[in-house]
């Protein structure tokens, strides 16, 4: 066994390099560090394509594109995730507002937000960054 030094003792979710080595730059700071994208510049905001989106970490599969909505919030939006398990959810109160961010209850990647203000049945609107996502279309 070799002395525990810097990593060692971390989880794989929480080894920081390895997330840096497997991840786009863009993926790496929104779900890593909590990051953003732009409005309208996601691969996904105006995608209809149908298929599964999954978490661009590990490929948890979180929503399907059935309940993906066009919010008009240049973020790609859906009104529930493929089982309410796939997801994390804790308060976030920087930038001023009180938000819920929704992170991947698998590898707690950064995804997005949850708001109260979607359409139903839920109510919910989950408002993803495209970098979180990678859709898997279904075949025809
Ligand atoms: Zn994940």
């Amino acid at each position: 066994m070799s002395k525990s030094e810097g990593k060692e003792g971390l989880s794989e979710n929480q080894n920081d390099d390895k997330w840096r080595n497997e991840l786009s730059d863009e993926a790496y700071e929104i779900t890593r560090k909590a990051g953003t994208e732009a409005a309208f510049t996601g691969k996904y905001w105006d995608t209809k394509t149908p298929g599964i989106y999954q978490c661009v970490c590990c490929a948890a599969e979180l929503f399907e594109s059935d309940t993906k909505y066009d919010s008009g919030s240049g973020w790609p939006s859906f009104y529930a995730p493929i089982k309410q398990e796939v997801l994390a959810t804790k308060t976030d109160g920087t930038r001023g507002m009180q938000r819920t961010e929704v992170l991947c209850a698998t590898c707690d990647a950064h995804l997005g937000h949850v708001f109260p203000d979607g359409p139903q049945p839920t109510g919910l609107r989950f408002c993803m960054n495209s970098a979180s996502l990678n859709l898997v279309a279904s075949e025809e």
